[in-house]
């Protein structure tokens, strides 16, 4: 081994929800060089691919580098006088650069929004209407005998779940491991993660919710009711899962956006809660909702404490005013009612629908991010900033709430989303005056 080379251990991926914190890397010479224990996902990250460059400004239609000041003055001058900005994304960067964003939407009046808006939002928004009968991802290691993955396909979109928290992992209480517990998928088709279930239950499209209420049916006593067939399901399925979630010692339900984003939205989220807690009358049962970008849960919390709202937090009237579908994001730009837009630690121009696009390509978007993706295209002004976790430290909220720091590894060339939000701010306090 080359001895320049650094071994750093315990580092978390800031890469997807699941924030796995026992991750290998050697570094020599200021770079990391290799990778040890993650997944192909977290370890391209990790490593770096595609980072932009320079600051650039678009001029008569292409992107042409400029000094860091010029870039934060014209972003600052962009947002100091537009009616109704938009600061969207916040999901891949720490809870510190979160706190100077919110600032920042304060002080140019402006809506505030996180991807939870095209992922998760309906969670949110059941949870906040009906509680969270949930845990830690630590007490299902240890604990759980029975695993629901419902509408989420764990092994692509976290890969490494199911070996550190759920089906694989051997707990205190569940020393066999895998062995130990029963997993059931439940989604619209098959998947990688069908391929290591016990049991796959194939839904159809958009009957998830009556999936849910025939379950509870059988729970309440009224089996009789139900027809022969729920959504595609044959009603022995049903009854044969009731009986082994009412056997279960501890059973638990994650589920994804097979659940949020298709038919019934929030009102399936909030069914499966009612579900998880009448199963508490017969034993132990938990949910939790697999929450994508490494911290989007710790915005949804930042936010909270900030404003007293998870996302699609509206500043303009000089109080928080928060009403999903007026004030999300996609909402707002379908509506055109948005002036300019600060993107950063996301790809709207990857996930959002045409028509929030078609308005975004019409106004001013400064974009802030490490690397290129499909927003770049149409930024007006792009601030490469140092990777969180990777560069640049902070804390970041796990899928299960669970705050954990995320470390500065090497140096970089680039300030921390932190750093560049906080100058932006004050280079529009400076224009506006200090007002
Ligand atoms: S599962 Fe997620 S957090 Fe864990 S290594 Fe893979 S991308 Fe990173």
């Amino acid at each position: 081994m080359n001895p320049d080379s650094t071994i750093v251990t315990d580092v978390v991926c800031p890469l997807c929800g699941s924030l796995c914190d026992d991750i290998t890397v050697r570094i020599e010479n200021g770079k990391i060089v290799e990778v040890r224990d993650a997944c192909d996902m977290g370890e391209s990250k990790i490593l770096g691919h595609d980072r932009i460059k320079s600051p650039m400004i678009r001029e008569k239609g292409e992107l042409k580098e400029v000094s860091y000041e010029k870039a934060v003055k014209k972003s600052a001058e962009i947002l100091a006088k537009s009616k109704r900005p938009l600061l969207y994304g916040w999901s891949s960067t720490t809870c510190e650069a979160h706190e100077k964003g919110i600032k920042l939407a304060a002080e140019v009046g402006g809506i505030v929004d996180n991807t939870a808006t095209v992922c998760h939002g309906p969670s949110v928004i059941a949870i906040q209407t009906v509680g969270l009968p949930s845990c830690t991802l630590g007490q299902i290691k240890n604990r759980a005998d029975l695993i629901v993955y419902w509408g989420s396909n764990q092994s692509q979109a976290h890969p490494r779940h199911m070996s550190r928290y759920s089906s694989f992992i051997r707990g205190f209480f569940r020393e066999e491991g895998r062995k130990a517990k029963y997993v059931v998928v439940i989604d619209v088709r098959d998947t990688t993660t069908t391929n290591v279930a016990d049991e796959f239950i194939k839904v159809e499209p958009g009957h998830d919710y009556k999936l849910l209420s025939a379950l509870r049916a059988v729970l309440a006593d009224k089996a009789d009711v139900l027809p022969d067939d729920v959504g595609g399901v044959p009603k022995d399925a049903i009854m044969n899962l009731a009986e082994r979630m009412k056997k279960a010692e501890f059973g638990v339900i994650f589920f994804g956006m097979g659940l949020t984003q298709s038919r019934s939205r929030y009102n399936n989220v909030v069914n499966a809660i009612a579900l998880t807690r009448e199963l508490n009358q017969f034993t132990k049962f938990v949910i939790m909702p697999m929450r994508g970008h490494y911290n989007v849960t710790g915005f949804g919390q930042v936010l909270t404490w900030e404003t007293g709202y998870p996302y699609a937090v509206d500043l303009s009237r000089g109080y928080a005013w928060y009403n999903p579908g007026e004030t999300t994001s996609t909402d707002v730009l379908n509506r055109g009612e948005c002036d300019s837009a600060l993107i950063i630690a996301s790809d709207p121009g990857a996930h959002f629908p045409g028509k929030s696009l078609k308005h975004l390509s019409k106004i001013p978007v400064i974009q802030v991010d490490p690397y290129h993706n499909p927003t770049t295209e149409f930024a007006d002004v792009v601030i490469p900033s140092a990777v969180a976790g990777i560069e640049a430290e902070g804390c970041a909220y796990r899928m299960d709430n669970v705050p954990i720091m995320v470390r500065k590894l090497i140096d970089s060339e680039y300030k921390s989303d932190e750093e560049i939000i906080d100058d932006v701010l004050n280079k529009v306090m400076e224009i506006r005056g200090g007002k």
